[in-house]
């Protein structure tokens, strides 16, 4: 694992973020509450408080404390399902190679389709995860270089992502609008595929 794999992540990861709260809010205006990037800002605003602490820890470690942190500052459904995310990962260990990243990705999102009794076609953030690590699971297997991997994983997440928009929201706040939720972009999904996008800026050394 290079040195200051885990400080690059975070900081790509803050950054969308910060740069992005005001399109996820207003995203979430349409469909939900409102405030899926204030909810963002404020859990990933804790994570870059924690930076000193987090870049000493090996990445699975770091993984496990950035999704506790989430959990305990974010209060909508985001907070806790992305916590779920980033402690099963950590869980899962350190990955080695493509392969490894996506065996703990997959333990992740299994992680948040337990804690959200949710599944992909929901219109959720498991629309733009579950496409991605499909994406990994045929890179890895594939043996794809990483520019060649990340390209398609960023691909991958912003189809995955527009697909949300004709979907009918079943999970959360947007599924009390029933057909309503149709037509526009699931907050979550955005989320998912802005953090997606930093990370893989970080892996092909383009962050
Ligand atoms: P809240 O819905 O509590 O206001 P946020 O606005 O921060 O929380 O997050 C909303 C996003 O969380 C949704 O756009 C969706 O992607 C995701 N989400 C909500 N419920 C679930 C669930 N049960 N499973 C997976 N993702 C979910
Ligand atoms: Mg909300």
């Amino acid at each position: 694992m290079a040195p200051d794999l885990v400080g690059r992540l975070l900081d790509a990861a803050v950054t969308t973020i910060r740069n992005h709260a005001a399109q996820l809010t207003a995203l979430d205006q349409a469909i939900g509450d409102g405030d899926h990037g204030v909810n963002m800002r404020r859990g990933f605003d804790a994570i870059a408080d924690a930076r000193d602490q987090l870049v000493g820890l090996p990445l699975d470690q770091a993984l496990q404390k950035a999704g506790m942190t989430l959990v305990m500052k974010v209060g909508g459904a985001s907070g806790p399902l992305y916590g779920s995310l980033l402690m099963a990962m950590g869980k899962a260990g350190a990955p080695r190679d493509a392969a490894g990243i996506a065996e703990i990705f997959g333990q992740g999102i299994e992680a948040v389709k337990k804690r959200g009794r949710s599944d992909v076609g929901e219109k959720t953030m498991l629309d733009v995860l579950v496409p991605t690590l499909q994406a990994l699971q045929a890179g890895a297997a594939d043996g794809a270089a990483t520019g060649e991997l990340t390209g398609r994983l960023r691909a991958v997440a912003e189809e995955a992502l527009a697909a949300t928009a004709p979907m009918r929201a079943t999970k959360g706040r947007a599924s009390f609008l029933g057909d309503r939720s149709i037509g526009h972009l699931d907050p979550g999904a955005r989320s998912s595929a802005l953090l997606i996008e930093a990370v893989c800026d970080v892996l092909d050394g383009s962050a």
